[in-house]
């Protein structure tokens, strides 16, 4: 971030804005809705400001600005078209620590004005830190159309209640909870279309139902979610809405960065991530954590790459949790094989080329791999080895061993669906030695068949290395 988000209190503070024109107007429009004292400095100012001027009480002071202008400000602004000025007041500002902002120079700013969506109490600022108007101006209306217009009700109704909900309900994950249920009821829906009577029995209703099913409600649970193969736009619905829910979250290796930023902010974070050949946090012990945290009443996520049921020992995690009598749920994530195909363009089966298709763990125990190599090899099938990068060399030697055709299309994917995909092409006689100079870094997938070749005419993503 290069720029800190903040708003700022200017409630009967003075805000100095330079300049006597349109853009002072608009600013000072702006400065007096947060309820600043507003002193604008100009030798002249437009009739439009004198009437502002006249209508609230705003200071104007008909004089060329000077660096005792800004004497006791909170705030300034410089919206002259003169360079000159501008410059003057963002150095005195600067040199007083006073936040500067002037406008079009973003060089003399310390401070930018973001694009807003005011449904106050409820304020969205919205910045491109300068890159793109165009894009922050896009933001703003995608906002306006999917923020309600009557949220500023729901915002002033909550708040009235702050303080019943805080002696009602105590602990304040528990709190939390409770808001949520309200945000998930007919509350908002209510408020939105202006029902706002009705919207506060219903709220008082649930306070007072809230101490009785208190107890089964407080129970943790634990939501065993798939995060897909890494790109965060392949995250199902659901999954981002556990994901805002969740207290704690136990994640592994690989989750990507951009999907853990996707979590509830607060949530407590847990990295149970498991490196090749090396197990920092054991199968057993993350199965007791999860049992541990629910127990302990918290909403447990357990985010997993992929699916949780493809090579994921989601069922293992699963079971203990079943013994153990806590309530879980499972969501389905797209599984690296499906995301990797798509965005390779290879389909998995292909009428022309394979009817179907087998995911198979090339992870080696004891460094041997340990399949059964003769009832793999098919007619008209896709084969697609998860974690079979270390056994590549032995994954090709048997199947051609054991009758594949050694001209037989494979793809080695790097990382799929992520910006780091890479994809290298080769025969299940060439694929390992392209791997190995091409260097590439786990996760990979391997799908070997007939049906790799479509990639030349469907691949839409990025260009493969042959
Ligand atoms: N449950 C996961 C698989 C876990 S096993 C799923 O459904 O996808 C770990 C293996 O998944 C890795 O060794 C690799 O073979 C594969 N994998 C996961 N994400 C991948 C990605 N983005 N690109 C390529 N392979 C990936």
């Amino acid at each position: 971030m290069e720029l800190l988000p903040i708003f700022l209190t200017i409630k009967g503070r003075k805000c100095v804005v330079v300049g006597g024109g349109e853009i002072a107007q608009r600013k000072t429009s702006l400065l007096l809705r947060a309820g600043g004292k507003v002193q604008l400095v100009a030798p002249e100012f437009s009739a439009a400001l004198e009437q502002l001027a006249a209508e609230n009480s705003i200071e104007l002071v008909r004089e060329t600005f000077s660096p005792h202008h800004l004497a006791d400000a909170v705030l300034v602004i410089a919206a002259t078209d003169d360079l000159e000025v501008n410059r003057a007041v963002s150095e005195e500002a600067h040199r007083l620590d006073l936040p500067v902002n002037v406008v079009d120079q973003p060089e003399l700013c310390s401070f930018i004005m973001p694009a807003i969506v005011d449904r106050s109490p409820i304020v969205i600022a919205i910045s491109s830190g300068g890159s793109s108007p165009i894009l922050t101006r896009h933001l703003k209306e995608l906002n306006e159309v999917a923020v309600p217009s009557r949220i500023n009700n729901l915002a002033l109704l909550l708040r009235n209640y702050r303080k019943l909900v805080k002696s009602r309900v105590s602990g304040f994950s528990d709190r939390i909870r409770f808001w949520e249920s309200v945000l998930d009821s007919d509350v908002p829906e209510l408020v939105y279309s202006g029902q706002d009577a009705k919207a506060e029995q219903h709220l008082n209703a649930q306070i007072e139902s809230w101490q009785a099913s208190h107890q089964a409600r407080g129970r943790g649970e634990v939501y065993l979610v798939g995060a897909g193969p890494g790109d965060p736009d392949l995250l199902t619905l659901r999954a981002l809405r556990l994901m805002h829910k969740a207290d704690i979250v136990l994640y592994d290796r690989l989750v990507s960065p951009e999907i853990m930023k996707k979590v509830r902010p607060d949530a407590e974070r847990v990295h149970v991530g498991k490196e090749p050949k090396h197990h920092p946090v054991p199968q057993e012990s993350i199965n007791a954590l999860l049992v541990k945290y629910a127990r302990e009443g918290k909403r447990v996520l357990r985010l997993k790459g992929g699916d949780p049921f493809i090579f994921g020992r989601g069922g293992e995690e699963l079971a203990e949790l079943a013994e153990a009598g806590i309530p879980f749920q499972v969501v389905p994530g797209i599984t690296a094989a499906s995301g990797c195909a798509s965005y390779c363009g290879i389909p998995l089966t292909h009428r022309d080329f394979a009817q179907s298709v087998r995911f198979l763990t090339g992870h080696m125990k004891n460094d041997q791999l340990d399949l059964d190599w003769k009832n793999i090899i098919a007619e008209q099938q896709t084969l697609v080895f998860y974690m079979g990068l270390v056994g590549l060399p032995q994954i090709c030697e048997q199947l051609i061993k054991h009758g594949l055709s050694a001209a037989t299309p494979v793809a080695v994917v790097q990382q799929g669906t992520t910006a780091n995909q890479k994809m290298v092409i080769g025969t299940v006689a060439t694929i390992a030695e392209k791997v190995a100079a091409a260097e590439l870094q786990a996760p990979t997938l391997t799908i070997i068949g007939e049906v790799v070749s479509l990639h030349e005419k469907l691949n839409w993503y990025q260009q493969a290395i042959h």
